[in-house]
C-alpha cells in the first residue's frame, strides 16, 4: 500500500476524524504506509487526513530532530523520547499545559510553506496505541509542538488557522497558490 499526500486545497484536509472503534489487521496496515509515506516526505508527523482518511489517527516519529529537543513524561517521571518512538496515537484527547511558546512549523500538506506558530509549550495527551490499549503521557518541546499540529489535522484544523496575522500574510500568496493548484488537479480527476 502506498499513500500520497494530499496537498491544501483538498476538501479533506477540512474533515473531521471519525473516531476508531478498534484497531485491526487493515487498519494497522494503513498506519504502517503512514510511516512509510511520512519518512519518505522527511515529515516529524502524519494526519489520516493527509493520506485521504478522515479518521482519528496520527503517525510522530521526533527521532530525526536533533537541533529541536523534545521531553517526555510517563507518570509524572521524565522518560526516553527516542525510547517511545515512532508513536501512534489514535482518538487521542490533549490538554495544553505549559506556557504559549512560539516556534517554525511546516506541514506536508503545504509543501516549503513555513512559518511561526504560537502553541502552548507541554500538552497531556491520553490516546489508544495500534494494540488497541489506552495510554497516556505529557510531552514538551518539539513533540508537544508535533502533537498539537496533529491532533489539529484530525479536527480540520490547519497550522495557518493558528499563525498570527502577520505570519498569515507573508505566506499568503504561497498558500493561494497551492490552494489553486490543488483545486485545479482535483477537477481534473
Ligand atoms: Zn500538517
Amino acid at each position: 500500500m502506498k499513500f500520497a499526500v494530499v496537498h491544501y486545497g483538498d476538501p479533506i484536509l477540512r474533515q473531521r476524524g471519525a473516531r476508531i472503534e478498534s484497531v485491526d489487521e487493515a487498519l494497522r496496515e494503513k498506519i504502517a504506509a503512514m510511516f512509510d509515506t511520512m519518512y519518505r516526505s522527511h515529515g516529524i508527523g502524519l494526519a489520516a487526513q493527509q493520506v485521504g482518511l478522515a479518521l482519528q489517527l496520527a503517525v510522530i516519529d521526533v527521532r530525526g530532530m536533533k537541533d529541536r529537543p523534545s521531553q517526555l513524561w510517563i507518570s509524572g517521571q521524565p522518560a526516553d523520547v527516542d525510547a517511545f518512538m515512532p508513536l501512534v496515537l489514535i482518538n487521542p484527547v490533549i490538554r495544553p499545559t505549559g506556557e504559549p511558546t512560539t516556534g517554525p512549523e511546516g506541514c506536508l500538506s503545504f509543501p516549503e510553506i513555513y512559518g511561526e506558530v504560537r502553541r502552548p509549550a507541554e500538552v497531556e495527551v491520553q490516546a489508544m496505541n495500534d494494540r488497541n490499549e489506552p495510554f497516556e503521557f505529557k510531552a514538551g518541546g518539539l513533540l508537544a509542538r508535533a502533537i498539537q499540529h496533529e491532533v489539529d489535522h484530525l479536527n480540520g484544523v490547519l497550522f495557518i488557522d493558528r499563525m498570527d496575522s502577520e505570519t498569515r500574510s507573508e505566506v499568503r500568496d504561497e498558500v493561494d497558490t497551492l490552494q489553486a493548484e490543488t483545486k485545479k488537479r482535483l477537477k481534473r480527476r
